[in-house]
Order: C-alpha cells, then structure tokens, then sequence
C-alpha cells in the first residue's frame, strides 16, 4: 500500500499545469496515494467557486483554461486541510504570498514531510535576501528542494518537449522528486544546487523585465540578445554574491539558468507587460490588473527587492543593468536609461 502522499500549495497557470504532471503520474507510482489535494485560494468565477469548478469540469477555467486536469487531483480551500496528511509538498504560489501560506499551514504537516519550491522569486528580510527554499525550511523545519527551468506553463500544458531542473540535496530524495515530475515531454535533470536553482528562476524575471523594455522601445534582436547576456552575467554575479560557496557554476547552463532566461525574454508575461509598460506609461500593478486575469507578475518586483539588497551593501555599479530596470520601474527614468553605464568588465567573475 502507498506510503507517499503529494500534494500542491497553489493552482495558478504553473500550480495548475504542475497538477497535470503530478496528477497522471502518481496513477503509475505505487508508493504514492492516488488522490492529490491542490490548494485552491478561493474566489468566483461566474457564479460558482472555483474549487467547485474544478472538482465538477476538471478544469481550471481561469488560470489554465483550456487543459483538463485528472479527475484524481482535488481542490481544496482550506490550505492546513490539503497538507495535513501529505508526505511531499509543492509549493507553488506567487512569491509574495508565501510567508502567509506558510502561517496558515505550520503546525499542520507531517514531521516527515519534505518540499519542493516551483517558486520564481526572493525575499528580503533583516538578515539580507532569502530565498523561498530558504523561507520554507525556516518557518516548516522540513527538508526543502527546488525545481526552476525554461518552462512558460501554457506551452507545458500543451506537452511541447521541454527541460527543468531540481536541485536537491539528497539523492534520493532526487529520485522520488523527480518520478512526480519526469514525463516524456517534461524533461527533469537534477542537480545537488537547491539555492543555485532558485537564484536562477528568480532573477531571470528581471531580465524579462529588461527584454521587454527593448520590445516596447522596438529595438531589435541585436539589443535584445545583448540585455540577456548582460542579464545573464549580473544573475550569476549576484548569486555568487550572496552564496557563492553553495552555488555551482555549472547550474547556471542547466535548464533553470541560460535556458529560461532565453524563453521568459521572448515568451513570458513579465516582458509582455513590460513592453506595455513603455508602449503605454502605465504601472506595472495596473497592467497586471488590467492584462493578467488575476495572475501576477513576480519581475518587477524582484527587481525592488534586489535593489534594496544592492544598494544596502553599496554594490549597484556592479549590477548597473538591474539598477537600470529599478529605476525605471520605480522612479520614472526614461526606458532608454537602460543602457546606462552597462560596459561592465565580467571577465574576472
Ligand atoms: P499565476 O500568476 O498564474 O496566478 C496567481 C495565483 O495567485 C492564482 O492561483 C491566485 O489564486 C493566487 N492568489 C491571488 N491572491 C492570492 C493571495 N492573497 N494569496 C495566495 N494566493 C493568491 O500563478 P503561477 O503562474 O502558478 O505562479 C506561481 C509561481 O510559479 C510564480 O513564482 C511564478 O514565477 C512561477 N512560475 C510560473 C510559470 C508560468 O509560466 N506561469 C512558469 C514557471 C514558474
Ligand atoms: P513569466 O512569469 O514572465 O510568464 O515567466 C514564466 C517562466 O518562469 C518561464 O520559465
């Protein structure tokens, strides 16, 4: 009889494609209940709730319409509720909810249970900049891993061939991570860089934030290929900044680095609505209201939070592209500062 239970901490467009993954692939592991419980942060649509929805259609309507999601995944709104009995648990909200979700669900969890983050974004605190791995592990004690990788959902939903990245610690908790998430179309390579991992899938979306800004300049393939390399390089200098000694270089070719930061600064909703930013002078919390049909940008506030860690340890002009982005997010500069001071030397990183 199974003596594993997943269950997932989110149901946006990434929670919800995640859960067609998980869903199809518990059916064939026979260490794992059947059943997963999503946590659903209740709302309505139309009329009806949409845990309602999901559990009758199988669909998530607003935040993956479109895709069915296994009749074995289901929706619940009391998040303590949907952890209390499970032995893995994915969390996958938007960055700036998670402190609340963890107060809601401590106490409630297995004390054998361990995490995975699916999480794109960092946190800021007294002590300097967390990450969500981080985060999870100092509020739940649990053994906490990460996945991240070029992986914009609706293409996932649709199983076009793709690769991400674990990082986790212990190899075979690897293993079992990745039997929940490894599918023909999902390619899963795991890595022993929980922290590297995250950093990756966290500061690319700043980068897209950048890229977008070259879109809605309408400048070209040119300038936007040189954002992502300098994009690139400012990543890895400020995670090796940060935790240089826990970080590999070579995470930084995974999936999770060069990768998604190629496929956010062309596909993704940060550098969409960061063209829209420059193409219409509007805030970027006005264009995600406006655009996103409830989801939510994590690029342009991590810039904020990574500017308040810079400035913090007086590095900016080591990182003038991700100053540059702040500024124009936050403090009115023309989107054409941009290429400020950008002939950075990064050849000694
Ligand atoms: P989303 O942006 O599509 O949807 C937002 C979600 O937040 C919805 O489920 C909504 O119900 C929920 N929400 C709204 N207010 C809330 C609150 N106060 N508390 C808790 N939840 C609230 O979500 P997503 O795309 O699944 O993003 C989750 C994480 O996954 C993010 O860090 C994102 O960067 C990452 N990610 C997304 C993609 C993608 O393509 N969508 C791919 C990889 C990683
Ligand atoms: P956006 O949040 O910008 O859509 O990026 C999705 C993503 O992380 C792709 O890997």
């Amino acid at each position: 009889s199974p003596t594993k239970k997943v269950c997932i901490l989110g149901s946006g467009n990434w929670g919800s494609t995640a859960a067609r993954i998980i869903g199809n692939n518990v059916l064939k592991l026979p260490d794992f209940d059947d059943s997963v419980k999503i946590w659903v942060y209740e709302e309505i649509v139309g009329r009806k709730k949409l845990t309602e929805i999901i559990n009758t259609q199988h669909e998530n309507v607003k935040y993956l319409p479109g895709h069915k999601l296994p009749e074995n995944v289901v929706a619940v709104a009391d998040a303590a509720e949907v952890v209390k009995d499970a032995t893995h648990i994915v969390v996958v909200i938007p960055h700036q909810f998670i402190q609340n979700l963890l107060d809601t669900i401590h106490g409630n969890i297995l004390p054998n249970a361990q995490a995975i983050s699916l999480i794109k974004g960092i946190g800021i605190s007294s002590q300097g900049m967390t990450t969500m791995t981080q985060i999870i592990h100092r509020t739940l004690t649990i053994s906490v891993s990460s996945l991240s990788g070029a992986n914009i959902a609706n293409e996932i939903a649709e199983e076009k061939y793709c690769e991400t990245t674990i990082g986790c610690s212990d190899p075979d908790e690897a293993i079992v991570w990745r039997s929940l998430f490894n599918t023909s179309y999902f390619q899963v390579n795991c890595v022993n860089d929980v922290i590297g991992v995250e950093f990756c899938g966290a500061l690319k979306n700043i980068v897209a934030v950048g890229a977008g800004f070259i879109d809605g300049l309408g400048l070209g393939n040119n300038t936007k290929a040189a954002i992502i390399r300098i994009g690139f390089l400012e990543m890895r200098r400020l995670a090796m900044h940060i935790s240089g000694a826990q970080i590999q270089d070579s995470t930084f070719m995974e999936s999770c680095g060069m990768a998604d930061v190629i496929t956010t600064c062309y596909g993704g909703r940060n550098r969409r609505l960061a063209e829209e930013f420059v193409k219409t002078g509007k805030s970027m919390p006005q264009l995600e209201q406006e655009l996103l049909n409830g989801q939510k940008l994590q690029g342009y506030l991590t810039a904020g939070e990574v500017h308040s860690y810079i400035n913090s340890c007086g590095v900016n002009d080591h990182f003038p592209l991700f100053t540059n982005i702040y500024e124009i997010c936050y403090q009115g500069k023309h989107p054409r500062t941009i290429f400020d001071g950008l002939n950075v030397d990064f050849s000694r990183d």
